[in-house]
């Protein structure tokens, strides 16, 4: 048995095939993993636990069916950071902070989505500070759907126009920034999403080599994650795949 880590999926109802993915993988996965863990970003965007799009309804029921199995838990990403209390109770999921200190097989693990350490890019972190206040966030939240849903699409046209003006290296992570977050948690691997780089890292604090892995997003021809299990972390390419050659297997 293994825990399934995954994030930056980016599900929208614009993605039939990354939901069907999803649904799928969720289907395969269900009593024949130990836990899902989705570090941040499941959604391209979420508007609030009120969303009732078919597409919203549709995802919130495949994850309570597959909660009422196996455990799921879900750390907001910058994109899907208003997942609350009301996705919690009605999916099953247990809501994880940022970043989080975790126990898998004898080992300890840092989770993180990943935003918070990529301090080059000034400007974003500026943004990030501002719409988490709780002041802000409770009035988003109380804004009408229709408002969030306008204000959704001006923000994601701002981002795409954004990230084509910066150069690729502000938008990765910063080693001091990482250095500094592994040293407040000794003898953790730090797991984290969000920069779409997947990798494999080693940092040096102080005495010791500390490990760090970064998600895959999913994209077309990548529908990637990463398993851990007592043997450790490991990529895999495709975890709907290894699952279906598991359950021929036996
Ligand atoms: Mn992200």
């Amino acid at each position: 048995m293994a825990t399934l880590f995954l994030s930056d999926l980016h599900l929208s109802a614009d993605t039939p095939a990354f939901n069907d993915r999803f649904a799928s993988l969720l289907g395969e996965a269900s009593g024949r993993i130990d836990a899902l863990s989705l570090l941040g970003d499941l959604f391209d965007a979420w508007l609030g636990d009120d969303d009732d799009t078919p597409f919203s309804s549709d995802l919130q029921a495949r994850l309570a069916a597959f909660t009422a199995i196996t455990p799921v838990r879900v750390m907001n990403g910058n994109r899907d950071f208003l997942i609350g209390r009301r996705f919690a109770a009605r999916t099953g999921v247990s809501l994880l902070d940022d970043p989080a200190m975790v126990t898998l097989y004898d080992r300890r693990y840092l989770l993180s989505h990943g935003d918070s350490l990529c301090t080059d890019d000034v400007a974003y972190q500026r943004y990030r500070a501002a719409i988490r206040r709780p002041a802000r966030r409770w009035l988003l939240e109380h804004l009408p759907l229709s408002i969030r849903r306008a204000i959704a699409r001006t923000l994601r046209a701002r981002s795409q126009a954004d990230k084509a003006g910066k150069p690729a290296a502000i938008m990765d992570v910063n080693a001091t920034a990482v250095a500094s977050l592994l040293a407040a948690h000794p003898g953790a691997t730090l797991i984290h999403g969000h920069t779409h780089r997947p990798g494999h890292h080693y940092h040096r604090v102080g005495r010791d080599q500390r490990e760090r892995w970064v998600l895959p997003d999913w994209r077309p021809g990548q529908m990637g994650g990463l398993w851990v299990d007592a043997a450790g972390p490991r990529f895999s390419a495709d975890p709907l795949a290894d699952l279906v050659a598991l359950s021929s297997n036996n």
